[in-house]
């Protein structure tokens, strides 16, 4: 049978092009869990995907209760549910003001981070009920959260402190709106979110690997300077982005080729090392990358599981 990928923000960038290069394949159905359903129709007959190779389930990672409901949704499908793909991501490096999920947790880590928690918490249950040879739940890191490589040192840098705002609820009421109980910076904020995305990655791979088999793994797919990610910024910096990855930097891939670096982690038999957090050198070849202290900080791990779990309403 066709293995089965759930891929969240399946609607642009990265997660469609996965979404389109597994499809290629005729080998996976793709479950796209997007925000817009309408967007999501068009992206994937626009990227010429095959009908019959993708199923479009409403998910809104800004609200648990619609976390919820895509989880039932997507059970009554009746399909295996073999891979999970935690894609989807909000950055709102401009915003003055931060904006808040339905469960009014700032956006940014809401979307990015507890959203995606709860989800991945409940799609495990179907990992481990799947009969695939290998099952695995990928969350998308970043190189901007991680403060040992140069573009993780640009201000302001990703720092989670002692979790404080995170733990009062990043609500802004009783507490700050940022993990280290700072004041808002939404950069900083999207930066945190992956730290957030990346030690979960690895808590997760701690936790459940052994008993369940499930290849734990996240990735910095280099920069895709093109896609939405980078639609709330400025317009010079739209312009020259691009240029400066591809000439500069030279950390710039294509939105195609960065869905063929994610759809390796999704299928490829030779990636089913899990705990660990893939990179591409300049060859395009895979390797096992280092992260950060604190995104590789297992007490940190264990600490923001543990208030995860309590935010999204799991403990
Ligand atoms: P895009 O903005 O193109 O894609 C983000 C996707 O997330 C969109 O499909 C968007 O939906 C979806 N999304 C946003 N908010 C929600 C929500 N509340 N509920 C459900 N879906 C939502 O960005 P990229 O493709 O660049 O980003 C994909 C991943 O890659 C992210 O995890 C990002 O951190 C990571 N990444 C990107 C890099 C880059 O250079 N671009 C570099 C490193 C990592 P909609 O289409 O409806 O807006």
């Amino acid at each position: 049978r066709k293995g089965v990928a759930v891929i969240t923000g399946a609607s642009s960038g990265l997660g469609l092009a996965t979404a389109k290069a597994l499809a290629e394949t005729g080998k996976w159905h793709v479950i796209m869990a997007c925000r817009d359903f309408l967007k999501a129709s068009r992206a994937a007959k626009a990227a010429g995907m095959d009908k019959d190779s993708y199923t479009i389930v409403h998910l809104d990672l800004a609200s648990l209760d619609s976390v919820r409901q895509f989880v039932k949704n997507v059970r009554q499908l009746e399909m295996p549910i073999d891979v999970v793909v935690c894609n989807a991501a909000v950055y709102q490096p401009t915003a003055k003001e931060p904006s808040y999920t339905a469960d009014g947790f700032e956006m940014s880590v809401g979307v990015n981070h507890l959203g995606h928690f709860l989800l991945a918490r409940e799609l495990l249950e179907d990992l481990k009920s799947s009969d695939y040879p290998s099952k695995r739940l990928i969350i998308v890191g970043s190189i901007t959260g991680n403060t040992n490589t140069l573009a993780g040192n640009v201000p302001p840098k990703a720092n989670l402190g002692d979790l404080r705002g995170l733990a009062g609820g990043l609500n802004g009421v009783g507490s700050s709106v940022m993990i280290d109980g700072g004041e808002f910076d939404g950069a900083k904020a999207y930066k945190d979110s992956k730290v957030c995305n990346m030690l979960t990655m690895q808590e997760f791979h701690r936790r459940y690997h052994e008993e369940t088999g499930v290849t734990f793994a996240s990735l910095y797919p280099g920069c895709i300077a093109t896609t939405g990610l980078f639609r709330e910024h400025i317009p010079l910096f739209r312009l020259l982005f691009p240029p400066f990855q591809k000439y500069i930097t030279k950390g710039y891939v294509s939105e195609d080729e960065a869905g063929k670096r994610l759809a390796q982690v999704v299928s490829e038999p030779s990636l089913t090392k899990s705990g660990v957090y893939w990179s591409w050198n300049k060859n395009s070849a895979s390797f096992e990358n280092q992260l950060s202290e604190e995104a590789s900080d297992a007490e940190k791990a264990k600490k923001l599981w543990e208030i995860s779990e309590k935010l999204v309403g799991l403990a």
